[in-house]
């Protein structure tokens, strides 16, 4: 069953009568199959689950896609259900604000900012958006009050960003990372996807292949960082590159010589589109 609640008091009301453990998943709404795997795995795993579609204008910066971003509520709402369907015995509630004053009424006064995290790699080339983000997943953990919330790592420093709020604020709430779901191609599924022309989705595909190309040479043996780290310089003199850097997957320092984890994070920009993906390797 599907319910769709589109103002905060009815949510609060609503939430008050559960009495389930509740799954959340938080989304800017357009729905893919990236979305649908978050839904899924929520609902896997509680009889509630709560799920929000909000674009959040504190995560765009003045000159970013806020206004064009697609809103496709019916859309959405087709993919909730079918994904629904399969867990007969299960609730779903779709919370999607009609306004953004429903989460940021006028006059509010807070942002929740994680030093260090926000302002390198994404936070570094979007200045505020991780507060932005931050704070609007604050603010809807405190509405739904979930017991897990899935996270796609397809947006990993987000999942790091956010991993450390609930950390650094002891909230009651575990985070749940989950697979980028990718294209045939090797694309990373995503709502900007749309904006590419087919000469840009052609293009794109460098993006997936050199981070394969990376882990590949790099093949779990941490003495072949430094090879990677090479390759990548050469890979940058492509303009079309906003970073593609290699960092440990747990803190993002760009020291790695004692890691086991590392990531490399890229963004890929065609036109005004910005690609974001990366990949996690294991190294010994
Ligand atoms: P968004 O609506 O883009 O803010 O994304 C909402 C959630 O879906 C975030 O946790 C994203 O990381 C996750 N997500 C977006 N794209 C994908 C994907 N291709 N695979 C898995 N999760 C994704």
């Amino acid at each position: 069953m599907v319910a769709l609640i589109r103002e905060t008091a009815e949510l609060c009301q609503r939430r008050s009568k559960e009495s389930h453990a509740i799954g959340f998943v938080p989304t800017m709404g357009n729905l893919h199959a990236g979305h649908a795997s978050l839904l899924e795995r929520a609902l896997a795993e509680h009889t509630v689950v709560y799920f929000s579609i909000f674009v959040n204008p504190k995560q765009f910066g003045p000159s970013e896609d806020y206004g064009r971003y697609p809103r496709t509520l019916e859309q959405d709402l087709s993919v909730i259900r079918d994904c629904a369907a399969r867990f007969p015995s299960s609730q779903v509630v779709v919370f999607a604000p009609t306004d953004p004053t429903e989460v940021f009424p006028p006059g509010d006064t807070q942002t929740i900012a994680v030093s260090g995290l926000s302002t390198i790699l994404e936070g570094k080339s979007r200045p505020g958006h991780f507060e932005g983000v931050a704070t609007v997943v604050y603010k809807l953990f405190n509405l739904v009050r979930p017991s897990t919330a899935y996270f796609g790592l397809k947006d990993y420093q987000q999942y790091l960003v956010i991993s450390q709020m609930v950390k650094d604020l002891c909230l009651p709430v575990k985070i749940q990372g989950m697979p980028i779901i990718r294209e045939t191609s090797g694309l990373a599924l995503s709502s900007r996807n749309q904006y590419l022309s087919p000469d840009q989705r052609a293009a794109s595909l460098v993006l997936s292949q050199t981070l394969r190309e990376l882990t590949d040479l790099i093949g779990g043996s941490r003495d072949r960082i430094s090879k990677a780290r090479l390759l990548i310089s050469d890979f940058l003199k492509d303009p079309n590159w906003n970073y593609l850097e290699l960092r440990d997957a747990q803190t993002l320092a760009e020291d790695v010589d004692r890691s086991t984890h590392i990531t490399i994070l890229a963004v890929y920009q065609l036109g005004s589109t910005r690609l974001l993906d990366n990949v996690q390797v294991e190294v010994s």
